[in-house]
């Protein structure tokens, strides 16, 4: 029995609180606090069962551990935006209190987003008695703990990783996106990396794209090679990975328009000035694009997201494939969320129960491969993001 402050009322935040009220024997009290509180309690509304919500400004470290003070949870989820992460733990340590994120720190001021930062933290966390378990999203998230699964049961050595994430959903705009618009453009207009022979090797942005099908008809995608933060931590946890690549799948008219925007400038995250203000034109063009919690009543298709691990078992190479198939439609219908939120909403619910019962307790900052894989791997399938491992699928990829 644990008391949670979630904070962050977007789509991710609407995910886990409804998660979290479901296994009320684990959560038995729940606090959603974020920048909007109207936000918290249109969530709130939601729900079956009665939680607390509160406004706080997760950039003030003081406004934060006020907050902390007076709830006294036993874990903080973190799912604000990237930006707030160090705020967040600063006040974790101030308070005494555990911490949970999905997505690591990215500084407002540059698009690039490393775990230095986090790691950094290490020896304060483990001080003070505190964990803070990083990356219990998808991807970062179960992807990682698909990866640490294979590893633990499938293989002597990996030596080759390729995270796939499709998205074969449609929400019937010419451009939205997913998750928080600003985010995901920074990450998808980033410089491209992947990880070969001990170093990170830089691409332009999607500059190398295969075709992939997706297990169970879920379709044929063009999948474009980016870099995304689970490489940096997969790699040093991995040493034997010689190769490792992030894939993820783009429509034409998504890719279209964001030419586009980037060639006119709308993609920028320097400030410019406007009629006497000084706006910054990713914050602007945030403002114009649909609100990624409103898409769920209207996506139709399923995500395929899953990791294919090349290396070798008992002298012999091997191939396994492992993903999970979630039909944006049926996560509607659970908790009123499209399924980008609802993958990600849930391993956040099932990385702060691994916490919260003591089956990952370990002071320090972690990141989710480092924990034991399989309870966690029994829990997905329990709430909700069923996974099937493939021996040998006979892929042939880039
Ligand atoms: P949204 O933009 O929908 O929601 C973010 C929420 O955080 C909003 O409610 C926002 O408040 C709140 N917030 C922003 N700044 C502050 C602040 N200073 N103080 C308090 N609250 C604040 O984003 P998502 O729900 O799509 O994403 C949430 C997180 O999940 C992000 O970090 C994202 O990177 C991560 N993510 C991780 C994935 C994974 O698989 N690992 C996949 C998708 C997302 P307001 O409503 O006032 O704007």
């Amino acid at each position: 029995m644990a008391k949670v402050l979630i904070i962050g009322a977007g789509g991710v935040g609407g995910v886990v609180t409804h998660k979290c009220a479901q296994v009320a024997d684990v959560f038995e009290e729940i606090v959603l606090a974020s920048r909007t509180e109207e936000k918290c309690k249109q969530i709130a509304a939601q729900l079956k069962r009665p939680i607390e919500t509160a406004q706080v400004d997760a950039d003030s470290v003081p406004e934060l551990v006020a907050l902390i003070e007076r709830v006294k949870p036993d874990l903080v989820i973190n799912v604000a935006l990237p930006y707030q992460d160090l705020t967040i733990m600063d006040a974790c340590l101030e308070t005494g209190v555990h911490y949970m994120d999905t997505a690591n720190y990215e500084p407002l001021d540059t698009a690039k987003f490393e775990y230095k930062w986090q790691w950094a933290y290490q020896e304060k966390f483990e001080k003070a008695g505190l964990m803070a378990l990083l990356g219990s999203g998808f991807d970062p998230g179960a992807t990682n703990v698909f990866t640490a699964y294979l590893a633990k049961h499938y293989f002597d050595e990996i030596e080759n990783l390729d995270i796939i994430d499709v998205n074969g959903g449609d929400h019937g705009y010419p451009f939205a996106t997913n998750f928080n618009p600003e985010i995901n453009i920074r990450e998808v207009t980033a410089e491209c990396r992947h990880w070969e022979n001990g170093a990170f090797v830089e691409t332009p942005a999607m500059s190398l794209k295969q075709s992939f099908t997706c297990p169970e008809g879920v379709g044929e995608y063009n999948i474009y090679r980016m870099y995304h933060e689970e490489l940096e931590s997969l790699t040093k946890h991995y040493p034997s990975l010689k190769k490792a690549q992030f894939w993820m799948s783009f429509g034409d008219s998504y890719l279209k328009h964001l030419e586009v925007l980037g060639n006119v400038g709308m993609t920028g995250i320097e400030p410019v000035e406007f009629n006497g203000q000084q706006i910054v034109p990713i914050q602007f063009l945030k403002t114009l694009l649909p609100d990624p919690s409103t898409l769920g009543p209207r996506t139709k298709g399923r995500t395929c997201i899953g990791c294919v691990v090349r290396g070798t078992y008992q002298g012999k190479p091997r191939t396994v494939y492992i993903y999970n198939i979630c039909d944006h439609e049926a996560c509607y219908a659970e908790v009123q969320s499209q399924a980008i939120s609802y993958t990600t909403g849930v391993p956040a619910m099932i990385g702060a129960k691994m916490m919260l019962e003591g089956k990952w307790m370990k002071p320090g900052v972690w990141n989710i491969e480092q924990m034991d894989p399989d309870p966690f791997m029994e829990a997905m399938n329990q709430y909700g993001l069923p996974w099937t491992v493939i021996d040998e699928p006979g892929f042939d990829l880039v």
